[in-house]
């Protein structure tokens, strides 16, 4: 019998679960998805999607479960009847606390009779209360919310409960293959068109359920996706330029040239009601941290509602002099004492782009009208908010002066932008670029860490780095990183480093911890040679890590094709 979407039984969905798991293709994973979605396709509420996410929210809420591995245990251990003692020995035996929550609540099942049938709906609505839990007695409440639904399930519905609250569903579905089968949903073909639809959809609201429901009402309703100023959308990002002469080529004459700060991305929203919200390149929702640029963008920019695209800059207050990202990283995690750092370590924002205004999507407007606008409503003033520095011009050398400016100011390069080009979300476009001395820096992922020995027993002293490949969709080792100190000014000490990592171990095997792919950071290598020693094929010869990125994704990282692109160009230089 085909079940409605709010009416599904939540063992509907683990049995698509299983099969997604099972299943390595993307295109099988997208057929099995699809037949789901035509089930769910009339049902009122999508939700249902943010679970195959492994989610029970949108990508762009910041919420979190707040749960950790012994909360778990003990949820299992009360819903079961098994001692968590005997629970945490399995899941040191099998590494995966989903497996251990299959096999005791299996075992608990057999024999009893088992009839209380577990909703997709039921299991939405007590994991969505987790975050709101505040205050007094609030572990007491997680704990009965999850055994609530840990004393109903069947083995396989605890395994994947458990999984979803560690945020390790593990069924290797990715956002594409989500769009992919929204479209073969939704549509007859699988035209270009449909495909760019559903993801430009996507990319302006950052909610799968939510497009679904578009999809499902035709290709003019995802057209008409309105940006709506508080709920973040994804950021345009540029191609590389290898030299002034190649910009011009690509981009056209004249063109607009701008400092590119080395900072972090910041997208500012302010909506009608006046709520000012700022949001990350990840999308994580920072406006907590950085009361300065509230008030900043209170002063400075003249409007009721907007969407601004910018670069945040440290400076030192004394010097006045730029500093280099690494230096503020700290003010995006930092939670308290915010005021303090705000004094330490002032910024300035430096806005480059505006994408909505007065009500109205600017997206498809040309830059160079949108810059324009920016320039009407945004009062500068240095070292609080300005629009970022400018030169529009057709002429070479102009525009190399510009570029060396912008290096002697402490600044990365310069971004080249064609004047009439469109904002698109969520998209890496050749209308704008980005120019920066040749440098051998790399942002990976550390997939895996080794213990060290003597001081560092205990801690972890080598990491492994990864690069991530498109194609397979997976991450590819292409070095070992070691020789951080053990205590640092930035968090760049291997024991600082070990402390994020610990939370994220998936497997141990002896000394070595496999790491779930989260934490990225910027290496500096002398360069990379072939290797059979790492799957990637490659190795970068000694690779130091120079900072972290938590305002990275592990999908941000360099991809596959990034790494071989810069193997071919060493191996260029070293012949000629
Ligand atoms: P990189 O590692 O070179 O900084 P990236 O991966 O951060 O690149 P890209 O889109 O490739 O991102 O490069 C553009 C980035 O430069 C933007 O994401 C933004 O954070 C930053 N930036 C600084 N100044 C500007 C500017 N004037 N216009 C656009 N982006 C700018």
């Amino acid at each position: 019998m085909i079940q409605r979407g709010d009416k599904m039984e939540y063992i509907k969905l683990c049995e698509i679960y299983e099969d997604l798991e099972k299943n390595s293709s993307r295109l099988k994973k997208a057929e099995i998805l699809s037949e789901f979605l035509q089930k769910i396709k009339h049902s009122k509420n999508k939700d249902i999607i943010y679970l195959i996410q492994g989610k029970v929210f949108p990508d762009y809420s910041e919420k979190e479960f707040g749960i950790s591995e012994q909360l778990c245990i003990k949820a299992l251990a009360k819903s079961s009847g098994v001692s968590p003692k005997e629970i945490t020995q399995k899941w040191k035996k099998l590494g995966d606390l989903g497996k251990v929550a299959e096999e005791v609540m299996t075992k608990k099942k057999q024999g009893t009779l088992f009839s209380h049938k577990l909703t997709t709906d039921k299991v939405l609505k007590n994991l969505q209360r987790l975050p709101d839990l505040v205050g007094r007695g609030t572990v007491d409440k997680k704990l009965s919310l999850i055994s609530e639904l840990l004393t109903s399930a069947s083995g396989i519905e605890a395994k994947y409960i458990i999984r979803t609250l560690l945020g390790q569903l593990r069924i290797g579905v990715a956002s594409g293959t989500i769009r992919d089968s929204i479209v073969e949903t939704c549509f007859k073909e699988k035209t270009k068109e449909n495909i760019f639809a559903v993801q430009d959809s996507y990319d302006k609201i950052t909610d799968f359920a939510l497009v679904f429901e578009k999809a499902c009402k035709g290709i003019k309703e995802l057209q008409s996706t309105a940006l709506v100023p508080g709920n973040p959308l994804k950021a345009m990002l540029a191609l590389k330029a290898e030299s002034v002469e190649d910009a011009f080529k690509k981009v056209g004459k004249p063109a607009i040239f701008e400092y590119k700060y080395d900072g972090f991305r910041m997208m500012i929203n302010k909506n009608k009601k006046g709520e000012i919200k700022i949001f990350t390149r990840r999308l994580d929702n920072v406006t907590n941290q950085f009361p300065d640029v509230v008030k900043y963008v209170k002063e400075h920019v003249k409007a009721k509602s907007f969407i601004l695209d910018s670069e945040a800059v440290g400076y030192d207050r004394k010097t006045k002099k730029y500093k280099p990202f690494q230096d503020i990283s700290q003010r995006i995690r930092r939670k308290h004492h915010i005021e303090e750092l705000v004094k330490k370590l002032p910024i300035e924002v430096n806005v480059f782009d505006i994408l909505y205004y007065e009500g109205k999507a600017l997206l498809n407007e040309p830059f160079e009208k949108r810059t324009k606008l920016l320039r009407k409503i945004i009062k500068n003033r240095k070292y609080h908010l300005k629009t970022a520095h400018q030169l529009i011009t057709s002429d070479v050398k102009k525009a190399e002066k510009f570029y060396k400016e912008a290096l002697d100011d402490n600044q990365e390069g310069v971004m080249i932008k064609n004047m009439e080009s469109e904002y698109r979300p969520g998209s890496r476009v050749g209308h704008m670029l980005k120019l920066k001395p040749a440098e051998n820096e790399l942002d990976l992922v550390i997939t895996a860490a080794e213990y060290g020995k003597g001081k560092r027993v205990g801690a972890f002293a080598s990491f492994t780095l990864s690069c991530y490949d498109e194609k397979s969709k997976t991450f590819k080792e292409i070095g070992k990183s070691s020789g951080l100190k053990e205590k640092s000014e930035l968090g760049l000490s291997f024991t600082e480093l070990t402390k994020k990592l610990k939370p994220l171990i998936i497997k141990e095997h002896g000394r070595i911890a496999q790491i779930k792919p989260k934490i990225v950071v910027t290496i500096l290598y002398q360069n990379i040679q072939r290797s059979p020693t790492y799957n990637s094929g490659f190795g970068l010869r000694f690779p130091r890590i120079i900072q972290l990125r938590p305002d990275r994704h592990a999908q941000d990282a360099a991809t596959l094709k990034e790494v071989v692109d810069d193997y071919k160009r060493h191996e260029l230089k070293i012949h000629y």
